[in-house]
């Protein structure tokens, strides 16, 4: 690591004409502000050329969507072998981004659409989602946020972020509220304390969840003084974004360990990449090393429909042979969750193997990871209760204080429940309803 830490720096100095502090390297703010930028820098550092031809679409490729690498992130390439270095891939432009597919969209989770003040998407009933940056250390090729990350025209102000805060404080029902980007770990220590304690100062709020991939790409950024602002803080999550075992070096690692010894739960959010961790093997590694540096393995996203990613694409059906290849195969808790995050703002559809083959009334049919297949027999005197909301009558003693309030259900939920009269979901527009209208 050492080694390739001096060759990078070597080769930066080269490029930059002028010799770099090797202290220096461990500073987050040098990394971002040598960042690589240019596909000649690339060539230097790697010590390689490309054909003009390809320079000539890769040149293209950044100018449709900007290049951004840390030195840090650089350094793990494996200049050997870069064309397959799946770190290499996620940080470096592949000109299949401007192949447009037909299915592609520009915001594929409808993130604007759900969005009732800037900077804020509110789509479950009680958390937001606030983009509090647009600016990232690294431009991960694979970012679902292409349109947005790095467009300096779209950075929020204080003013956004004051509406953003109004809005969370003018909406009971939020109890979660999830800080992502950009990175929000790209702001300041003191706009980060700010913007925390506004938030934490809102009765209604009992979470606070950062998205960040800086622990991945500029581990340097989890300093002392980041650690002393994000201590103050006893309801805050962190998420980071993890997608290859090669990823967590002893920076990374040592980066990590400061968050935890914060007393900060860590999950972590995968993305299935093709070519880069689309391998059962790849992922099993991955949330061992995750697990054994206390960060929990949370979702395993299915890749988004976003413009220029279909290179990145795979079929769902590798992303449940890697869960089948999971489950059993290892500790519960190193299981991330896989999901789709539906096209059109649906939120996240949990996909997994089939384990309940049938059922009776009595009993089910189940079949476990060797392929076993047992039963399970229910009680022949279980009266469900029935709930009807009114928690005064019920003898589960659920304890409500005066200020908590349970929205009414929805969707299937509603269905189920045996107080609601509703009995079918309809989707809008539906042709015979039309026909009917038209009679
Ligand atoms: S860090 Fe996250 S938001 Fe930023 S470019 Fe990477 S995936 Fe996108």
């Amino acid at each position: 690591m050492l080694q390739t830490i001096k060759m990078t720096k070597a080769r930066l100095e080269e490029t930059k004409g002028k010799s770099l502090v090797y202290d220096d390297w461990f500073d987050w703010q040098w990394q971002i502000k040598h960042s690589i930028r240019s596909i000649e820098t690339v060539e230097k550092i790697l010590n390689m050329q490309f054909p003009e031809s390809e320079k000539k679409e890769l040149q293209k490729t950044i100018s449709k969507f900007p290049m951004s690498i840390t030195p840090y992130y650089l350094s793990l390439v494996d200049p050997e072998n870069y064309k397959n270095d799946p770190i290499f891939k996620q940080c470096f432009p592949d000109p299949k981004e401007l192949n447009h597919a037909v299915c592609d969209l520009v915001d594929p989770l409808h993130e604007e659409g759900d969005s009732p003040v800037p900077g804020i998407t509110h789509r479950y009933p009680d958390r937001v989602l606030f983009h509090v940056s647009n600016i990232c250390s690294m431009y991960c090729r694979h970012c679902t946020r292409k349109r947005k990350v790095g467009d300096v025209d779209s950075i929020p102000d204080k003013e956004q972020l004051q509406r953003g805060i109004n809005y969370i404080k003018a909406t009971p029902e939020v109890r979660d509220v999830l800080l992502s980007g950009g990175d929000p770990f790209l702001l300041s220590d003191s706009q980060i304390d700010w913007l925390l304690d506004e938030i934490a100062k809102i009765d209604h709020v009992e979470v606070i969840r950062i998205g960040t991939r800086v622990p991945v790409v500029l581990p340097f950024r989890i300093t002392e003084g980041l650690i002393h602002v994000l201590k103050k803080y006893d309801n805050l999550w962190i998420n980071t974004h993890y997608n290859h075992p090669k990823e967590l070096t002893s920076s990374s690692r040592a980066a990590l360990k400061k968050l935890i010894q914060a007393g900060i739960p860590l999950g972590n959010q995968s993305v299935l990449l093709r070519d880069i961790n689309d391998c059962p093997m790849i992922m099993k590694k991955l949330v061992h090393q995750l697990v054994a540096n206390r960060v929990r393995p949370y979702y395993l996203y299915q890749c988004d429909l976003s413009e220029g990613l279909e290179h990145f694409r795979t079929d769902v059906g590798k992303g449940i042979e890697i869960m089948e290849s999971l489950r059993g195969h290892t500790s519960g808790f190193a299981i991330p969750t896989y999901v789709i995050d539906a096209p059109g703002g649906g939120g996240k559809i949990p996909i997994m193997p089939n384990y309940l083959i049938s059922s009776s009334s009595s009993k089910v049919i189940l079949r476990n990871y060797e392929g076993v297949i047992t039963t399970y027999q229910m009680p022949s005197d279980y009266s469900p209760t029935t709930c009807d909301r009114n928690c005064e009558n019920c003898n589960l003693q659920l304890e409500l204080e005066p200020h908590e309030t349970e929205s009414a259900p929805i969707g299937i939920a509603k269905l189920l429940c045996q107080y609601e009269e509703s009995i079918t979901l309809v989707p809008q527009n539906l042709e015979r309803d039309e026909r009917i209208m038209e009679e």
